[in-house]
């Protein structure tokens, strides 16, 4: 079975090519218009994914050496996500199904951030049922029980800003340009993560809270400059490594109190925020000392990308899971609803 796959739900533009689980192709356009705006203009996003959505979907079936005709169905993510973006995806998913008479599968992002682990791909091992899904991305941060495909429970999530949110925003105030993640992990390897204590919030339970520490690092930064106008750039590295170090003993601390309430110690990770060197590394130490199992998706499935929707359109599509023309999208979607 060939399932083409559509996400467009911020601001990247992607097709994918699945045949069954593997995939064929995968094809992502960054906007880079939004770089100037210091963050993501959804106006600028809708139009973008209107001028990229053909020549990508061309691109996807032409890497996969696929013609349209040999589609057996096609998935698109209907939410959550920027309406404006959304609306593009899925208007062209449906009528390009509609056109080529053949299933339409609505996929939530979420949950493909999650079933990303289940590509079938070389160097990939999917983790088994039930384990603790962690998705840390611009957008969201969430801790999910994963019984099974479809039986998804958020345990907990954040109540303010994203992860990715917090290092994106940590990184402007350090005059790093968007999105600043990427390069706070590329300083905080030659800096001391001990360096500059910053105050962890106090959350019960699996929820998250990342908005203080920001104001923090805020008043942290307003009070050095200060006293040297040149803190930031002397100080980068170290800086860097300790705001770094705080947002990961958050997600460590929560996801430890995961496992102890659950009992489950698989853990899969996904999201942009998987990327990050650190959190990689906190997890391989965590399967030496505590016996934790853990599982992170190669690079490509971690940023958006239209792959994960198509794994997910697959096992949709093995289990008969259609949607028919009626279809809308949906900003706000939540996991297993
Ligand atoms: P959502 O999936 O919630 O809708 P999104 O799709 O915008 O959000 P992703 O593309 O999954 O988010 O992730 C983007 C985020 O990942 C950005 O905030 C970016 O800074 C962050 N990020 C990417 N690489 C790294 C890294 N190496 N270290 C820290 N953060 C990173
Ligand atoms: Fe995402």
């Amino acid at each position: 079975k060939y399932i083409l796959a559509i996400e467009s739900s911020c601001d990247d533009t992607s097709a994918a090519v699945l045949s069954n689980a593997k995939v064929l192709s995968n094809v992502v356009a960054t906007q880079e218009i939004h770089k100037q705006y210091g963050g993501v203009v959804p106006e600028l996003a809708s139009r973008a994914h209107q001028q990229n959505i053909v020549p990508v979907v061309h691109q996807a079936l032409a890497k996969a050496n696929i013609d349209k005709k040999q589609l057996s169905a096609i998935a698109f993510t209907r939410g959550p996500g920027l309406m404006g973006s959304l609306l593009v995806g899925t208007s062209f998913a449906k009528s390009l199904a509609l056109g080529l008479d053949i299933p339409l599968i609505e996929v939530n992002h979420m949950e493909a951030h999650i079933l990303a682990h289940f590509i079938e791909d070389a160097d990939q091992t999917a983790p088994k049922f039930p384990f603790l899904g962690m998705t840390i991305s611009g957008g969201h941060t969430q801790i999910v029980k994963v019984t099974d495909y479809f039986t998804m429970e958020v345990l907990g999530e954040t109540l303010d800003d994203a992860v990715g949110e917090a290092f994106d925003k940590s990184a402007k105030l350090m005059g790093l340009p968007y999105p600043g993640g990427p390069l706070i992990d590329k300083y905080a390897k030659l800096g001391n993560p001990k360096a500059f204590p910053f105050p962890k919030p106090k959350v019960d339970g699996l929820n998250f809270s990342f908005s203080g520490l920001k104001t923090s690092i805020l008043y942290f930064l307003q009070r050095e400059t200060q006293k040297n106008p040149n803190f930031v750039e002397e100080h980068m590295n170290d800086i860097c490594a300790s705001v770094q170090h705080t947002i990961l003993e958050i997600l460590m601390d929560k996801l430890q109190l995961a496992v102890d309430q659950t009992g489950i110690k698989q853990i899969a990770i996904g999201g942009g925020v998987a990327a990050n060197s650190g959190i990689r590394s906190r997890l391989r130490e965590a399967e030496e000392k505590l016996g934790w199992q853990t599982f992170i998706p190669k690079f490509e499935y971690c940023t958006d990308n239209a792959a994960m929707i198509g794994i997910v359109g697959y096992l949709k599509f093995t289990k008969g899971k259609f949607t028919d023309q009626s279809i809308a999208a949906k900003a706000r979607y939540a996991i297993g609803s």
